[in-house]
């Protein structure tokens, strides 16, 4: 039987039992295609990560014998859609049956599935042994409960997977969460390591993304290219991870500052989504070093770490497939704001905003809170369309892929779905702000001012933002004590601050 086997650009997965099979009369494919290059603005260096790391493994695969067709960006036979590609391919090889592991994307499931109702020959699904719980295992977790929460989810899979467990049904360390101990502001010390980097030339790789005329969003070093695209480098940065910033993560995770664009960060997020490491092995390896390491290691750097990829990934893979189509139209808010055109360039006055942004373009990265705090609380206080917001982090970032950006962009971060992911929406004032960084001690505004012309806007839009948006938190008992607060102001007070809001959120090129 003549097998064609496709392989995404997300699933990039080397331990795969596909390529431990006998190999006869199987041809694997890749396809570089304007369809995924196209459905939003990507930043330039996601475009590069992803093509290089796809070009990577066809490599790793032809080195082992395997038949491999590559498209690439600018091949002529290169039909740069993905059903035109296969129907073609599958008449010029006389293939008999097609074979695809289950996409991560709705769009591209779909895609997919309506491909093989109308292909002649058969098909078959697998899938892509990622992850560690299936599509809708969530769902059957969560039947018949009211309320869904990401802890009790992380606490069985803690169980089931036996990670960090002193006995079958208690955790090591006496706590499931060791949240609280996880929140430092990073003052300079300890000293951050450098990130474990690349310098990778990537100058011919850029001529043909330009050849072909894709456009991109953010900045990129041709000659320096810093991500892993690689299972070897992939691996190095797993391991520079566990022995170097392992140890201060936990502590500085909501941790702010304007020079430290990664702080303790491990940077395994593209690997994952990409496939080229599995989130069992990324967790067996850090736990791993921690029990090796335990009297340098305190157990509440390590679960907050476990915590995110074991709980939060796959949480978030869960809402996807529980919620999806319908997620990616959900505004319970209704917001309906513009977002400021200095989400494309940084261009603004307030130094947080400047920082996240600027790093973002410059890295095609910002860590979890510059995400949540300063990017999408800005987003959300100024009520921008999370179709806007969305299609930001979808571009931006070099690990947005659908099924984990929108469940942390309209559902943790902008609060769209109306409270599935997140209790409460992530908003804050200034003071969080203050407290977790530097930003403001270098900033045009001042934080402890208010309303006046020098006062930090995320002072006013927040009290704006509550009031604005009172009636759908009025049952929310998470939000009873700051609506409480705003109820206390005088008219006077909240008269100026909706005034000085309301000039923010008209005019963002002006702050
Ligand atoms: P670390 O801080 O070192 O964390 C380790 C790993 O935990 C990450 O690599 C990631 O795989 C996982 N993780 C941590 N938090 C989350 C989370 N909330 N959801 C899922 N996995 C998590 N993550 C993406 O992978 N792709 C996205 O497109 C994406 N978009 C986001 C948009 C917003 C608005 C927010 C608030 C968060 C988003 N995240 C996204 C989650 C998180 O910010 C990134 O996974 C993280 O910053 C990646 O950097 P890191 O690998 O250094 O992470
Ligand atoms: Fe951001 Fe306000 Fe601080 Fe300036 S003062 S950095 S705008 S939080």
């Amino acid at each position: 039987l003549k097998r064609l086997r496709l392989i995404l650009g997300d699933q990039l997965n080397h331990q795969h039992s596909w390529f431990k099979e006998e190999q006869e009369n199987t041809t694997y494919v890749f396809m570089e295609m304007r369809q995924e290059t196209d459905y939003t603005v990507h930043h330039i260096q996601k475009i590069v990560g992803f093509f290089l790391a796809m070009r990577n493994f066809a490599e790793y695969l032809r080195e082992r014998d395997h038949d491999v067709i590559y498209y690439h960006i600018n091949d002529n036979g290169n039909q740069q859609d993905l059903a035109k590609n296969i129907e073609r391919l599958i008449a010029e090889k006389d293939i008999e049956q097609f074979e695809y592991q289950l996409p991560d994307e709705y769009r591209l499931d779909e895609q997919l599935k309506e491909i093989c109702e109308s292909l002649s020959i058969d098909s078959e699904v697998y899938n892509t042994e990622h992850f560690l719980t299936k599509r809708n295992d969530l769902e059957n977790f969560y039947k018949g409960k009211k309320q869904m929460t990401m802890e009790y989810f992380y606490r069985d899979m803690r169980k089931k997977y036996d990670i960090m467990m002193a006995t079958r049904n208690d955790p090591e360390g006496g706590k499931w969460n060791f949240d609280k101990s996880n929140r430092k502001k990073w003052k300079g010390s300890p000293e951050i390591p450098h990130e474990r980097g690349f310098r990778k030339d990537i100058s011919a790789l850029l001529e043909e993304i330009e050849e072909a005329e894709i456009k991109t969003m953010g900045n990129i070093n041709g000659k320096s290219f810093n991500w892993p695209t690689s299972r070897e480098d992939s691996l190095s940065v797993l391991n520079y991870f566990c022995k170097n910033l392992l140890v201060h993560f936990g502590d500085f995770q909501d941790a702010l500052h304007t020079d430290k664009a990664y702080l303790f960060h491990s940077r395994l997020s593209f690997c994952m989504n990409t496939k080229m490491l599995s989130p069992k092995e990324v967790i067996d390896s850090v736990v791993g070093y921690y029990y090796d390491h335990t009297e340098e290691i305190d157990i509440s750097q390590v679960e907050g770490f476990v915590r995110q990829i074991l709980g939060w990934r796959e949480y978030m893979r869960g809402i996807y497939w529980l919620k999806m189509p319908g997620y990616r139209r959900s505004n319970k808010l209704d917001n309906q704001n513009k977002l400021p055109d200095f989400y494309w360039d940084g261009n603004t006055k307030m130094n947080c905003l400047h920082h996240a942004v600027t790093q973002s373009l410059d890295n095609a990265y910002a860590h979890h809170i510059q995400r949540l705090m300063i990017t999408g609380n800005y987003a959300l206080l100024t009520q921008c369309h999370p179709d806007e917001v969305d299609a930001w982090y979808l571009g931006i970032y070099i690990d947005a892929i659908e099924w984990v950006e929108i469940t942390n962009t309209r559902g943790m971060s902008q609060f769209a779905d109306g409270g599935i992911v997140a209790t409460k929406p992530y908003v804050s004032s200034g003071s969080y702000i203050n407290k977790m960084s530097n930003y403001c001690k270098s900033c045009h505004y001042s934080v402890s001012k208010k309303t006046e012309e020098d006062a930090c806007p995320f002072n006013s839009l927040y009290w704006n933002f509550l009031d604005d948006k009172k009636e759908y938190f009025k049952d929310n008992q998470r939000m009873n004590m700051m609506m409480s607060l705003l109820e206390k102001k005088s008219p006077e007070e909240l008269s100026n601050i909706k005034e000085r809001a309301s000039k923010i959120i008209k005019n963002p090129s002006l702050f």
